[in-house]
């Protein structure tokens, strides 16, 4: 249930296991999944109290690589992942500060990174303002296309005969030996089921244990055509205490993040475009005349521990997969894996 990137990589792996495979989504990958920059960062991600994600992301280069290697050996076609590293700065002092205490942390985490000068390494910081002379450079981060990735995996799910249903499941229950979806066409049986769907949450007749709950965090990226700094690290900066970043693709497409407000509406407020923007301009001024082309929003599915799950529900045959927060493309490949565990082969 659910076809954003966890969805799709869970039915993928499923489905190249083995099983019979039916995905419920009424609009497959338009949730948080579109809206994503499709960073794979787990250094330049790094935050207080959140040592235990690091740790678990600092894999996900490596589960992507083989995971495209898969989707490869089905479709034909590569999802390209670029480790290019992540270049953090600040705008000012206050800024500076803000990543003087995030290298602290990192250090204590062991990530690897450099610090680099405009004087040593001018190339670095091509395209940034010029009162931008110093950063830091996490070597280990990079990203991939969430679109491309979307578009493979869906590819992909297709030739190992995925059934997918575009309708939204409205309840679910446990029967005896399986579980029975009721979408708009009626009901389906399975063996087992595996809910996905973001920050929507649990359907009804579905309840869960205990914790995780699950809460929607809204984001915004907007896509620009722009300089070409695919080559170069990702910049990531603090602007006026907000974080802003810039993923440049090959011929200039750049995608602008984010924004993160603690509200459910999925659409996108002027202010939170403006201050966006702003801190883009701001650090990148070539912007000013960069054609926009489009602005999309998501909703990204937070934890109170900012962990992601993947849990049994109450009722028999059915398991959970969420709270992926800031982090569902890292870590898709790593959710799939957790859903081969956890069904029978
Ligand atoms: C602005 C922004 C930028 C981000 N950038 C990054 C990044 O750079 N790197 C990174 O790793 N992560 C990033 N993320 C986080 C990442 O996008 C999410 O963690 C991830 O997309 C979550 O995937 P998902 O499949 O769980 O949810 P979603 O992508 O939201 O998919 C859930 C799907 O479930 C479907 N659904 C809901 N209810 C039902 C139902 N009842 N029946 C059937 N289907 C249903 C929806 O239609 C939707 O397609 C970003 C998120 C945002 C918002």
């Amino acid at each position: 249930m659910g076809a954003g990137i966890i969805g799709l990589a869970t039915a993928f792996r499923l489905a190249r296991r083995g099983h019979a495979v039916t995905l419920f989504d009424p609009a497959p990958a338009t949730g948080a999944t579109r809206a994503a920059a499709g960073m794979i960062a787990p250094s330049a991600e790094i935050a207080p109290g959140e040592e235990s994600n690091y740790r678990f992301q600092r894999g996900a280069m490596d589960a992507w690589r083989t995971m495209a290697d898969e989707i490869a050996a089905v479709v034909g076609r590569e999802v390209a992942i670029v480790q290019t590293g992540t270049l953090i700065v600040g705008w000012d002092a206050s800024d500076r500060r803000l990543i003087e205490q995030f290298r602290v942390v990192a250090e204590e985490f062991g990530a690897p990174m450099r610090g680099v000068t405009r004087d040593e390494q001018p190339q670095l910081f091509e395209g940034l303002t010029t009162r931008i002379t110093e950063g830091l450079v996490m070597d280990d981060d990079g990203w991939l296309d969430p679109d491309e990735a979307v578009t493979l995996l869906m590819a992909a799910n297709e030739a190992l005969g995925v059934r997918l249903v575009r309708e939204r499941v409205r309840s679910a229950r446990a029967v005896d030996g399986g579980v029975v979806v009721e979408s708009d066409s009626g009901e389906t049986t399975a063996n087992y089921g595996i809910v996905a769907t973001g920050a929507s949450g649990l359907p009804d007749g579905l309840t869960v244990p205990k914790s995780p709950t699950v809460r929607p965090v809204r984001g915004v990226t907007v896509r620009v055509q722009s300089l070409d700094r695919s080559a170069l690290p990702t910049v990531r900066a603090y602007v006026r205490g907000r974080a802003f970043y810039m993923v440049s693709r090959p011929g200039g497409y750049c995608v602008l993040g984010a924004t993160a407000e603690e509200k459910p509406q999925p659409l996108v407020e002027v202010g939170e475009l403006q201050r966006l923007l702003r801190d883009g301009l701001d650090i990148v001024p070539e912007l000013e005349s960069a054609p926009l082309l489009e602005v999309r929003n998501g909703l990204r599915p937070a934890t109170t521990d900012l962990r992601p799950f993947f849990v049994a529900l109450e009722e028999p045959g059915w398991r959970w997969s969420s709270g992926h927060y800031r982090h569902g493309v890292t870590l898709a490949p790593l959710a799939a894996l957790d859903a081969l565990g956890a069904i029978p082969s």
